[in-house]
């Protein structure tokens, strides 16, 4: 039986809760109820108050592909809306193998508390210091946690943009092989877990087998066709390996959609250079690896391991919007720079969109050239002095940044940095910025899919007709994808197939060992957004906060001539009633 475990940050005291309420729920849902339940939603999100949940999906823990995602949620510094964040790495599977569905930061250390490591084993768990990776990068850190607990343990941790609480700080996931590289970036969750003084916390589950299902024959014949229904499609089986999530770039790039210098065009003229394409070549010279999973169990493994010219390890994870967001929107392109630049975030735990959204504030700002990829390095890496005042300024994220550099471009919903799809010219993915709980994010409701990809429907990319239907029906499938710890990308196999939801629900079913329906699915959807509803809304949101920024109405995008033409008011319709 799963539970929920709850640690006070304050007292160091830690208490098993049966699921009680909460029981059904695992991932984004149980995130969400959670802190809808007990966080008051006008609370300071640095404060006592705010909760820390790290939720394990419900298919998570078992054979099941690709089910091995972690949901952080709490309520965000940097949007100040409820925050659900998603990241690959270990942890998910670990933490479910330890028999906990969700993990419960809580409280707030004393005025000058030092920072802690919390591990977590099947014994119990013990609080240690960790003054010695106090301002420590995470990989520095993760070299010294698996001195101490083993290469084989599954880890999240900050860097120093958590630790001083920083708007754009990330929580950072250890991955198969140990490195850091597996962000829950958005919100600025980083800064939640740093308020709380835990610097990592590490899951040792040796002896914890993998959770039966009670219908063993039904689940492993249901997760056998699973399996076959991501490698038989051509994005999951072939295109996303082959490429990673980059090859992107070249599509978005041909579409017009690619946002370069700030979203001033939608067209990068060296888009080639850092293309999926340039990017696996790159890695088969060097001795890399084009396809690596980010979590075991991964069957697509749209990750890759990135090496630099000497072939020794540089990142992984490198993906499509950390390539454009350092790429064709600072208009760097070398693919060195750009991977050092992913690198760096990483280590100091920061968010790669809304720091590739930050660089470029400083280039419009004046503060470094266009271009310039050992320029914007060094301000990534001035956030790990904590004393350091452009730090400071850098590690706040794109707005605040906008803010101190005197710049009126500001490319944010609800305060969060857009992604690597221009809203004028893939309007689906502009009316998922506007109207999802979580500030501007392309996951919530991925429209690029029918906009552009042409997977699970097709609509005019650049015209208004049907994108408030699919953003919204995205937005629903997303939630429950996100609940059931499902990797998103699963979703492009899953809406050309007609069985991908069945065996879905046909898992869940013999998992739990009661009737579990396609309808189920869509309900676990429609109850996680409904309460992210009431959180933001709880906590003064509005129409009025649905809106992209002006210059997006004003501006014409090249080479199409579209301008965002949706209201406020017509955007509604895309929200779960
Ligand atoms: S497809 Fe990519 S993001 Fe998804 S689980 Fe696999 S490696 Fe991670």
């Amino acid at each position: 039986m799963s539970k929920i475990l709850r640690i006070n940050t304050r007292t160091k005291e830690y208490r098993f809760e049966d699921l009680g309420q909460y029981a059904g729920l695992g991932g984004r849902a149980l995130t969400s109820r959670i802190v809808l339940d007990e966080v008051p939603a006008t609370c300071h999100a640095l404060s006592a108050a705010n909760k820390l949940v790290a939720a394990a999906g419900i298919l998570t823990g078992t054979i099941v592909a690709n089910s091995g995602r972690i949901s952080l949620g709490a309520k965000s510094p940097l949007t100040g809306t409820i925050k659900e964040s998603n990241s690959g790495g270990q942890f998910a599977q670990k933490l479910a193998k330890l028999g906990i569905q969700a993990l419960v930061l809580e409280d707030k250390p004393e005025e000058g508390a030092g920072l802690t490591s919390i591990i977590i084993t099947k014994d119990g768990v013990r609080f240690e210091s960790a003054s010695d990776m106090e301002g420590l990068g995470t990989y520095a850190s993760m070299d010294k946690i698996m001195a101490k607990h083993g290469a084989k343990t599954g880890t999240m941790l900050i860097g120093p943009a958590g630790e001083t609480c920083r708007l754009a700080a990330s929580v950072q996931f250890s991955d198969p092989e140990g490195h850091p590289a597996r962000a829950a970036g958005r919100g600025g969750l980083g800064a939640v877990m740093g308020s709380k003084k835990v610097k990592a916390i590490v899951l040792d589950d040796a002896g914890c087998p993998m959770l039966p299902a009670v219908d063993a024959e039904k689940f492993k014949a249901a997760a056998k066709r699973w399996a076959q229904i991501l490698l038989g499609h051509p994005v999951t089986g072939q295109g996303l390996p082959g490429f990673g999530t980059a090859i992107l770039i070249n599509i978005i790039n041909e579409a017009g959609a690619l946002p370069t210098k700030n979203f001033r065009e939608g067209r990068f003229e060296h888009a080639a250079a850092i293309s999926g394409e340039a990017i696996a070549e790159t890695i088969t010279k060097r001795g890399g690896k084009t396809k690596h999973g980010c979590h075991t169990g991964c069957v697509i493994q749209c990750s890759q391991v990135y090496v630099d010219k000497a072939g020794k390890y540089l990142t992984s994870g490198f993906e499509y919007e950390t390539v454009w967001a350092f790429g064709a929107n600072t208009l760097i392109k070398d693919l060195d720079d750009i991977a050092a630049l992913d690198r760096a975030c990483d280590d100091m735990g920061l968010d790669t969109i809304d720091l590739g959204n930050t660089i470029a504030m400083a280039m419009e700002g004046g503060i470094i050239p266009w271009g310039d990829g050992k320029a914007a390095e060094k301000l990534i890496r001035s956030v790990g002095d904590k004393n350091d005042s452009m730090g400071r300024i850098i590690g706040n994220g794109t707005s605040f940044a906008a803010q101190a550099f005197g710049v009126d471009r500001v490319p944010v919903v609800k305060n969060q940095a857009l992604p690597a799809y221009d809203p004028r010219s893939v309007k689906g993915i502009g009316v998922t910025y506007c109207t999802t709980t979580q500030g501007a994010d392309h996951t919530a409701g991925y429209a690029v899919c029918q906009n552009i990809l042409k997977v699970g429907g097709d609509v005019a990319p650049r015209g208004k007709e049907g994108q408030i239907e699919i953003s919204k029906n995205l937005q629903v499938a997303t939630a429950a994808v996100d609940s059931l710890g499902l990797c998103l990308f699963v979703a492009f196999a899953v809406l050309d197939n007609a069985d991908g939801v069945p065996c879905i629900a046909e898992m869940v079913s013999a998992l739990i060992g009661k009737p579990y329906t396609v309808d189920d699915v869509v309900a676990l959807g429609v109850s996680t957004l409904k309460d992210e509803l009431a959180f933001n809304k709880a906590a003064g949101f509005s129409i009025a906060d649905d809106q992209l920024p002006d210059f997006f109405r004003n501006e014409k995008l090249a080479p199409h001539g579209t301008v965002w033409d949706f209201t406020a008011e017509e955007m509604q319709a895309a929200k779960v009633g």
